[in-house]
């Protein structure tokens, strides 16, 4: 492209600033390859139940078994999931954009800003669809059997054209880097306040045991856990911020355990917060499916949430220091555990009526 030339009115932001535009797009490219994802995943636990609701084993059914409704409600659960963070995260970005003056000399530069506040969540959003996706057409083989596996059944080329979502828009672990370290240069440089919300957890950890607030009002429990998760995330970057400092960029295991913690943080709240929606826009009978798929997406996420922080913590602390904070990050975890083998069956029982993902 050197010395191609270019007509004035086709400039897009400032010259020798493409970068910049560059990098936006990517943003955005990373949202919208998160959507495709999730409607991907659709599609493929459609073919899934299909064929789970007419291949017969042992005189039954496969959808009949426990162990495949267990994956047919997993799959639509992590949909649901999906769909609540993409529509939060669109709903946010569509608010900034509508706040912009569009005839305005500085429309474009606004424009870019508005969306770059936005580039965590798209970058969450890129990772956790990509796999998500991945999970789902894994399952979807799995319930295929042996078809699974044969190039003419829709489970295998679904299996293998979702691979790249994991690659391109930047990598996994591109972006859970761009995670953390977007973030921590924010609190490091006071716009965004993480560093005294660590600091007034730690001073609520040392006051005593009761370290989580009671709520009122729908889903309380759930949102109780999703304020149990950000402590968690909170007192593991503490931690890892006070021992390396600045030097934490070059720490990538950890860097990507806090991008972990900060990715099932921001899903778990996206889920909880459509479901409460949804309760308070139609009651809690009538929003009993997302509720169920919230409770289940809850319970392994706070697992995955705590098996990162106590990564994190065993990677900075040892001896006392490191019995002290284990034993605080049990007490940040600790919940009463959803029975999710009933609420697995009441989502599948659903999905499958239905043949699809749908909250309908
Ligand atoms: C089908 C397809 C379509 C594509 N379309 C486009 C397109 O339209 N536009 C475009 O610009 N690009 C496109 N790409 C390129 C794509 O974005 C890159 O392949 C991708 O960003 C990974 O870069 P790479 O292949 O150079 O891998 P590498 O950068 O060599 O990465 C190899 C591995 O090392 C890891 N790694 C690399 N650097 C680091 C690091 N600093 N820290 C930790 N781990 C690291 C990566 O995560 C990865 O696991 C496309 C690729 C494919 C396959």
């Amino acid at each position: 492209m050197n010395d191609c030339k270019v007509p004035a009115e086709n400039l897009l932001g400032d010259i020798g600033k493409g970068h910049i535009i560059a990098f936006n797009i990517l943003n955005i490219g990373r949202f919208k390859l998160g959507a495709m994802c999730v409607g991907g995943g659709r599609v493929s636990l459609e073919h899934a139940i299909a064929y789970a609701k007419q291949r017969k084993a042992f005189n039954k059914v496969i959808a009949d078994f426990g162990l495949v409704r267990e994956k047919i409600a997993n799959m639509a659960t992590l949909l649901y999931v999906g769909e609540s963070l993409v529509y939060r995260t669109v709903g946010m970005m569509d608010g900034a954009l509508s706040e912009v003056d569009k005839s305005g000399a500085d429309a474009m530069k606004e424009t870019r800003k508005a969306i770059e506040e936005y580039a965590v969540e798209c970058s969450i959003i890129k990772v956790w669809a990509s796999e998500m996706v991945d999970y789902v057409v894994d399952e979807t083989m799995q319930i295929f059997g042996g078809y699974g596996f044969v190039e003419e059944y829709p489970a295998e080329r679904a299996y293998r054209d979702a691979r790249i979502n994991r690659i391109f828009e930047g990598t996994n672990e591109i972006n859970r880097l761009i995670i953390t370290g977007f973030l921590l240069k924010r609190a490091m440089s006071g716009q965004l306040p993480l560093m005294p919300a660590i600091k007034k957890l730690m001073e609520e950890v040392l006051s005593g045991p009761s370290m989580s607030e009671e709520l009122e009002g729908p889903l309380a429990e759930e949102r109780k856990l999703v304020g149990q998760a950000k402590k968690l995330g909170l007192f593991a970057a503490g931690a890892a911020t006070q021992k390396y400092m600045q030097a934490i960029q070059d720490q990538q295991e950890i860097m990507g355990a806090i991008a972990d913690m900060t990715i099932e943080t921001y899903a778990m709240e996206s889920a909880v917060l459509r479901a409460q929606k949804i309760a308070e826009a139609k009651g809690e009978a009538a929003a009993a499916l997302p509720i169920a798929m919230t409770r289940v997406y809850l319970t392994q996420a706070m697992e995955k949430v705590e098996s990162a922080a106590r990564k994190v913590i065993a990677a900075v602390a040892e001896g006392d220091m490191l019995r002290t904070q284990v034993a605080i990050l049990r007490r940040l975890a600790k919940y009463e555990p959803f029975n999710t083998i009933e609420l697995r069956q009441q989502i599948a029982q659903k999905v499958i009526e239905r043949g699809k993902y749908t909250l309908a």
